[in-house]
């Protein structure tokens, strides 16, 4: 059936849209999430990159107020000096040691008091700041020498490494951070590398100080902007879940409607698949073509032809069979109205109307188009409606049988014998035929009942002076007791199939 082969069809295609549709608003989703995140790890790099380089330089201040101080006495004797270096230390928190030096050679220490050592100023970051792995008293101990020199003296003044490894771990926590001098940086485990900062893996930044020759390095190990997410987004997680699951439903359902069998339908409405198929009906006594009655046909693209008891239902509940009808109405007009001057007349053109499509007044105008493209009194249209969905009497539909009848339209009521209407009903619509159902008609001869109901048709038929069809006539014996009866038009497969308007008009030119 093809309402619903093609959905089958296309199940995997389906079951990927809807996987697609719900992954979407996750992937777009985290995809902002992870930059969100990426970037609030930014801000927290470069705010704590700023806390450690205020740190450092408040504690470099210190030192180097110091090295102000003692400057002035360099060149006098370590005796005389020895104090006052001493005390510098005692007083400054940071200061783990003070030296003199004259001549580029360090002559007095806070430590050893008299002493003699080389200092060589290329050692020192601009001239200023030397980051070392430990002295002879504190080996593998970082310590930074902060020295100021005028002229032929100058002041060392010392750093101790434990506090700036300090400072990394404490303002670092979730942090990566690195204190880089010169040549030599120092991580928060208090070891002083040489080398190339490394470069960290997330978030790096890195600040230069204005005041003193180091910088600061700040960023995040590998992984961490996806273990960010994992700590802070879980309630965003789920709520992107939730969009999945919502976007998943909806793209299912547009799915299912988009190949609902109204839309299906719809399709083949536009692409023109809704074709007439002609079956003759002849005249009772010569048994001559007498005219035709339109069927549907749905000539579709993969099933082939269908025929109209498997679509006609879907057709009538979407309220697209009124559209079906009209296209239906334009074909034949397109079709059998250039022949219209050959016909022997008038030509009975039987089409089918639902009850649907007597809701208004647009069926007038339907006929008369269709009336329109035939040579004027050469047809007799004859709107078939079924006894099995009559028509409900209105205002309106009493003002569409009138119109019709002005234009010549004849109503027959379709399988007549099935339904419920009633004398009363076939003189409000001025009915002028009767469609005698095909069943009753293969009852001829086989059941005694049956054909008394047709006999009982037929007479009224003759009484209220209608027309009568008798449809489906299959075999010589039926055609044979229904002309006997009088029966002014017969149907069926005996004078012809339905068939396809080529071969319909072909074989009109025989008859
Ligand atoms: P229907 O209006 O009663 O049409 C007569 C049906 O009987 C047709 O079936 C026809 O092919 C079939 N038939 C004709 N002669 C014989 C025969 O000797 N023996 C047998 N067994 N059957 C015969 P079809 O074409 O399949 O149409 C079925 C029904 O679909 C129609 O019944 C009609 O109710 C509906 N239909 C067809 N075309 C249209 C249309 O354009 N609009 C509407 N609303 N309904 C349509
Ligand atoms: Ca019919
Ligand atoms: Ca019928």
């Amino acid at each position: 059936m093809p309402l619903t082969v093609r959905p089958r069809r296309k199940r995997s295609s389906r079951i990927i849209v809807t996987l697609l549709s719900g992954l979407l608003p996750v992937v777009l989703g985290s995809a902002i999430l992870y930059i969100q995140a990426e970037r609030t790890l930014q801000q927290s790099a470069l705010q704590t990159a700023e806390q450690a380089l205020h740190q450092f330089e408040l504690m470099l201040d210190n030192t180097a107020q110091a090295a102000r101080e003692l400057l002035p006495l360099a060149g006098k004797t370590c005796e005389a000096v020895k104090l006052a270096l001493r005390e510098q230390v005692t007083r400054r928190p940071f200061v783990r040691s003070t030296n003199l030096v004259w001549d580029d050679n360090l002559y007095c220490s806070s430590l050893f008091g008299d002493f003699k050592e080389a200092v060589n100023a290329g050692d020192y970051t601009q001239g200023k700041l030397w980051l070392m792995n430990g002295n002879p008293v504190t080996p593998n101990t970082a310590l930074l020498v902060y020295r100021l020199s005028d002229g032929r003296g100058g002041a060392l003044t010392t750093l101790d490494g434990y506090h700036l490894s300090n400072i990394l771990r404490l303002i670092g926590r979730d942090t990566l951070l690195l204190l880089q001098v010169g040549n030599n940086w120092l991580s928060a485990d208090g070891t002083v590398h040489q080398g190339r900062l490394p470069t960290l893996p997330v978030a790096q930044s890195k600040l230069d100080s204005s005041h003193y020759a180091f910088s600061v390095a700040a960023g995040f190990a590998q992984g961490e902007t996806w273990r960010y997410m994992a700590d802070e987004y879980p309630p965003l997680f789920s709520l992107l879940m939730f969009f999945g699951v919502v976007s998943a439903a909806i793209g299912h359902v547009l799915q299912k409607r988009s190949t609902s069998p109204s839309h299906e339908m719809l399709r083949a409405l536009e692409a023109g698949e809704f074709i007439p198929y002609f079956q003759p009906v002849v005249h009772g006594d010569s048994k001559r073509w007498s005219g035709a009655e339109v069927l549907m046909r749905w000539n579709h693209p993969k099933e082939g032809l269908v025929r109209p008891d498997l679509f006609i239902p879907f057709a009538e509940h979407s309220g697209l069979i009124v559209p079906m009808t009209r296209a239906l109405m334009q074909q034949t007009a397109t079709l059998l109205g250039p022949l219209s001057a050959t016909f022997v007349t008038p030509f009975h053109l039987g089409i089918n109307i639902t009850a649907s499509h007597c809701q208004d007044l647009a069926l007038v105008d339907d006929c008369r188009k269709l009336l329109a493209a035939f040579t004027p009194g050469s047809i007799n249209l004859v709107l078939e409606l079924t006894e099995r969905q009559l028509i409900e009497p209105t205002d309106i539909t009493r003002q569409l049988f009138a119109q019709l009848h002005e234009l010549g339209v004849m109503i027959a009521i379709d399988d007549f014998g099935t339904g419920h209407s009633s004398l009363g009903y076939l003189r409000k619509f001025n009915v002028d035929f009767l469609k005698i159902d095909q069943s009753f008609v293969a009852m001829i001869g086989v059941d005694a009942l049956s054909r008394h109901i047709l006999d009982t048709i037929i007479e009224l038929s003759a009484k209220l002076d209608l027309g009568i069809v008798a449809e489906g006539v299959e075999t010589q014996a039926q055609a044979d007791y229904l002309t006997a009866h009088n029966v002014n038009f017969l149907q069926g497969y005996l004078f012809g199939k339905p068939m396809a308007a080529a071969d319909f008009i072909s074989a009109l030119s025989h008859h």
